[in-house]
């Protein structure tokens, strides 16, 4: 399995955004209130996180939120020069940053090349038009598809983060983005569901009975779809739903929509509920007694949150004992159903 990489990451909220998205308040979601980052203070954020870890492979310093691109070239040099010197002694291997789709220049492109830049995540959200439109993201779906094609002909891996259920998306819109999504084959996918957080333009928007949230049920089922089509062409999804920060779990911070701390948790446990359902359903015409054998690191999403998975299965089939057992010898994302 590939390895996965120690992030450290660097929260810059709204710096270098004009814009105001319907549903942004990026201090919150990032758990950031003061975006007062120093050259010296991104040093000194790279060292701590270096000096706490013990894995040394691969590294990545990641710039998330606000829209990089959009601040000047002097403050992008105030991110990007302290971490030279790690990238040149080998501590850290590249940068990876997030921007807006309408901030994507060629010049710009080439100077984030010479400083260490692998990997440019764009905020695209949707690729419908009028979702985008309604959710004020000041960018079509054009120009989605043009900073994605911009990006790899530079070079850079390129991800993309889709929000299912702005204002005026519907199933039919979301599908219709995942679709145009697969076309664009970004090397991965994270999956924001909106929600409504205080003091943004989407709470007024909601207070007027404007916009309807989707509710968490509907969220699950829209990136269960979503992850199966991503999964079938390939594309891994590396988030699904908000990181809990403290700030987020505030209590009057989240007003309404489908914010759940385990979102991702959720969506890959009905999966596997889709999935294991009807095997189990025919092992239980032989036994009532039965195990589920996959990979370690699936069992937990097997099982469910808090084990609802297992307990339906109990439930419903009217089995007598349900195990779940590690067996790394299946392959990754396969099972086996066993009689006791
Ligand atoms: S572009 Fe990003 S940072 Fe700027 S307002 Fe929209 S969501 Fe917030």
């Amino acid at each position: 399995m590939k390895k996965k990489p120690l992030i450290i990451p660097i929260f810059i909220p709204q710096e270098g955004c004009p814009h105001r998205c319907v549903y942004c308040d990026q201090a919150t979601i990032s758990g950031v209130s003061q975006p007062s980052w120093s050259p010296i203070a991104v040093r000194e954020q790279v060292q701590s996180f270096l000096d706490g870890s013990r894995r040394r492979y691969p590294v990545q310093v990641a710039f998330y939120g606000g829209s990089f691109t959009l601040m000047s070239e002097a403050r992008q040099r105030q991110f990007l020069e302290p971490v030279q010197e790690f990238l040149k002694r080998g501590q850290v291997h590249s940068l990876r940053l997030s921007t807006r789709p309408d901030a994507i220049e060629v010049n710009n492109l080439r100077f984030l090349q010479t400083m260490g830049v692998k990997t440019i995540e764009l905020g695209a959200q949707s690729l419908n038009d009028k979702v985008l439109s309604a959710s004020a993201r000041g960018h079509s779906s054009r120009q989605v598809h043009e900073a994605t094609q911009s990006l790899r002909q530079h070079g850079f891996e390129v991800g993309l983060q889709l929000m299912p259920g702005l204002p005026g998306d519907d199933w039919e819109t979301f599908m219709q983005t995942v679709e145009e999504t697969i076309v664009l084959h970004p090397s991965f996918i994270r999956l924001y569901p909106t929600v409504v957080l205080s003091s943004t333009p989407l709470e007024r928007l909601y207070k007027r009975g404007l916009y309807l949230p989707l509710s968490l049920s509907e969220a699950i089922d829209w990136c269960k779809e979503a992850k199966k089509r991503f999964s079938r062409a390939t594309i891994p999804i590396i988030r699904m739903g908000l990181q809990p920060t403290v700030s987020l779990e505030l209590p009057g911070r989240v007003i309404d929509g489908p914010y759940h701390p385990a979102f991702g948790h959720l969506v890959n446990s009905a999966i596997w509920n889709e999935r294991i359902s009807p095997v189990l359903q025919r092992a239980s015409r032989q036994s009532p007694r039965l195990v589920i054998l996959a990979p370690s690191h699936q069992l937990a999403d097997i099982r469910g949150h808090r084990n609802g998975n297992i307990n339906r299965w109990l439930t419903e089939l009217r089995l007598t004992s349900l195990e779940t057992v590690a067996d790394d010898q299946i392959g990754v994302g396969e099972f086996r159903v066993i009689t006791r």
